[in-house]
C-alpha cells in the first residue's frame, strides 16, 4: 500500500497542515534514475583534518563527476594533495555564503586524539545548514581496530557517534550521513564505495559505518554505467518483492541473472525472468537436495557464478509461547541454514568464482529483536554471525557482507495492521519506508568488481531506524 502521507505532505497545502500540527514532512526521496546519472552533481564542499590519506583519491573521484568542488581552507598537507584543476577551489566561506551543497566530504583519516577531533567542528559547523535536499554527508576515517594507541583508536571510533547524529540532524532534508572506515594502505579501494554513498543509489542509506580493507583482486576500471557486466547471479527469492528488485537491479548494471523460488512461485517468477532476459530455477530451498540440485544447475550452465544473494526469507511470527515447532523450524531453515547448506556445497564444487560475492539479507530484526520475532530474529542474528565468521577465512577475493533491511514496502509489510505500518515508515531519520530498490542498490555495490576490500560487513537499509543500535 503506497505512502499516502508522503504524498500529501509533499504538496503544499499537506505541508503547512503537517508544520503547524508538528507532523514529520518527509521529502520524496531522489533515487537513481538512468544510466548515463552522474553520481554526484551539484556543489560538493571537501575537507580534511591534519594528514588525510584519502583526500586525494576522493577529489580524483569527484573529478570523474560534474560536480563543482570546493576544498575548505585546512591543514597546510592539504594544499598539496588537493590539486584538483580547473573546476574546483578554495572556499572562502564569508564571500561563498550563499553556497547549498549537494555533498559535504571530510577526511578524518589522520586524527589521531581526541584533541584533533576540533577539526570536524570547524569544518562542519559553518556549512552543515548549507546542504541541500537530497544532500550527503561522507566521512571517511581510520578503522579504529587498525589504531596502535588508545588515543587514536578513541578519535576514529568517536566518528561513529559524530556521524550518526549528524544523519538524525540532517534527516528531515532527505539527507543522509555515512562513515567508511580504511584499513592502513586501503585507500585505492574505497572508489565504489565514495560513488555509493554520494549517490542517488544509497538514498536510503543513512547512519552507517562501513569497515574497507586491503584487497589483492585487481582494481579494474569498471563502466559506472553497467558496472556488473559479463557477471552472472544467482538471487534467491526473486518472484517479488526485494528478491525481483535485486534481479532487476542486477540485469540494469549489466548482470545476467538465475533467478530462484519455489515451485508455487513459478508464473511470477517466469515473468521477471522475462522482464529481465535472466533464467528462472524452480527450487524449495530447505529440500535435503536443493544445494545439490543448484551446484548442478550452475555446473550445466558451465561458468560458476559471480553473485550468490540469499535473498529468500520467511515470518511465521507468534510470541514465544504460542509459537507452534514448526514455525520455528522453519523460520530457521529458510532464513538460516539453508544458506549456509548452499555456500557449502557452492564453495566445495568451486562454483563461486574468484572476486566472487557472497551476500545475505538479514533485518534490523536480527540485532535489535522484535515482538513476536524470537524465531526471525534469532535466525537473521545468525545470518549476521555467519557473514562475519566466513568473512575470516573466505579466500580467492570472495567477499561476503550482509543488508540489514528496516521498514522496506513490499506485500509483507502492506500487510501489517495500519498503525504498526504507520510507525515502522515514520521512526527513522527519513520520516518513511524504504523501497526495494534501496536494498537491491546496496547490494549492487557490494557487488560491484571495485568493492574487493569491503568484507565482513552489515549495513542497514533502514533510512537510519530508531530501532536497534
Ligand atoms: P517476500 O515474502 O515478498 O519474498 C520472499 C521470497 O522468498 C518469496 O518470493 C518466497 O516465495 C521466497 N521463499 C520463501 N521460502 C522459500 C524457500 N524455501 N525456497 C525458495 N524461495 C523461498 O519478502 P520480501 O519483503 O521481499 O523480503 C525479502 C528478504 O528481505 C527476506 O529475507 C526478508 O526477511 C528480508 N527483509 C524484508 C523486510 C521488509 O520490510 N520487507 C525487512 C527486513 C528484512
Amino acid at each position: 500500500m503506497a505512502d499516502q502521507y508522503l504524498k500529501i505532505v509533499n504538496t503544499p497545502a499537506g505541508k503547512s497542515v503537517a508544520q503547524s500540527l508538528g507532523l514529520p514532512t518527509p521529502v520524496n526521496l531522489k533515487r537513481w534514475e538512468r544510466s548515463d546519472q552522474p553520481f554526484i552533481e551539484g556543489q560538493v564542499l571537501v575537507g580534511a583534518a591534519a594528514n588525510p590519506r584519502a583526500i586525494e583519491t576522493v577529489t580524483n573521484i569527484l573529478r570523474t563527476s560534474p560536480a563543482n568542488v570546493f576544498h575548505a581552507a585546512g591543514p597546510d598537507t592539504l594544499a598539496d594533495s588537493a590539486k584538483v584543476g580547473a573546476k574546483s577551489r578554495g572556499l572562502d566561506l564569508s564571500s561563498d555564503i550563499e553556497h547549498t551543497f549537494s555533498a559535504l566530504v571530510f577526511d578524518a583519516s589522520g586524527i589521531r586524539d581526541t584533541a584533533e577531533l576540533r577539526a570536524l567542528y570547524d569544518f562542519f559547523h559553518p556549512v552543515i545548514r548549507k546542504l541541500g535536499p537530497n544532500s550527503r554527508v561522507l566521512i571517511i576515517g581510520q578503522d579504529p581496530k587498525t589504531c596502535r594507541k588508545a588515543a587514536n583508536a578513541a578519535s576514529q571510533q568517536a566518528l561513529e557517534g559524530f556521524t550518526r547524529s549528524i544523519g538524525k540532524e540532517v534527516g528531515k532534508k532527505g539527507a543522509t550521513a555515512n562513515l567508511i572506515w580504511i584499513a592502513p594502505n586501503a585507500e585505492e579501494r574505497i572508489e565504489s564505495s565514495v560513488r555509493f554513498f554520494l549517490s542517488p543509489r544509497s538514498a536510503y542509506v543513512s547512519g552507517q559505518v562501513v569497515r574497507i580493507g586491503k584487497s589483492d583482486a585487481d582494481a579494474d576500471k569498471t563502466n559506472p554505467a553497467t558496472p556488473l557486466a559479463g557477471k552472472t547471479a544467482l538471487v534467491t527469492g526473486a518472484s517479488r518483492g526485494i528478491g525481483a528488485a535485486i534481479a532487476e537491479t542486477f540485469a540494469r548494471d549489466g548482470a545476467t541473472v538465475i533467478v530462484l523460488d519455489i515451485p508455487p512461485a513459478m508464473t511470477d517468477l517466469e515473468t521477471v525472468a522475462k522482464r529481465i532476459g535472466g533464467k528462472p530455477l524452480a527450487c524449495d530451498i530447505t529440500e535435503e537436495n536443493a544445494p545439490k540440485l543448484i551446484a548442478e544447475y550452475i555446473e550445466d550452465l558451465g561458468n560458476g557464478l559471480d553473485f550468490i544473494v540469499h535473498n529468500a526469507g520467511v515470518t511465521r511470527d507468534k510470541t514465544l509461547g504460542n509459537m507452534p515447532e514448526h514455525f520455528w523450524d522453519m523460520a530457521i531453515a529458510v532464513n538460516l541454514t539453508a544458506e549456509e547448506r548452499i555456500d557449502e556445497e557452492l564453495l566445495e564444487r568451486k562454483l563461486i568464482k574468484d572476486n566472487g560475492r557472497i551476500v545475505c539479507v538479514s533485518s534490523i530484526a536480527g540485532i535489535a529483536g522484535n515482538f513476536g520475532q524470537t524465531n526471525y530474529a534469532a535466525s537473521k542474528s545468525g545470518v549476521i554471525g555467519y557473514v562475519e565468521h566466513m568473512s575470516r577465512s573466505l579466500k580467492n577475493g570472495i567477499t561476503i557482507n550482509a543488508v540489514a533491511p528496516g521498514f522496506i514496502e513490499t506485500q509483507m509489510t502492506a500487510a501489517m495492521p495500519l498503525t504498526i505500518r504507520e510507525a515502522g515508515r515514520r521512526m527513522n531519520s527519513l520520516s518513511q519506508g524504504g523501497l526495494p530498490v534501496d536494498v537491491a542498490e546496496t547490494i549492487a555495490w557490494y557487488c560491484n568488481p571495485q568493492s574487493s576490500g569491503v568484507t565482513g560487513n552489515v549495513v542497514r537499509v533502514c533510512g537510519q531506524s530508531l530501532i536497534g543500535k
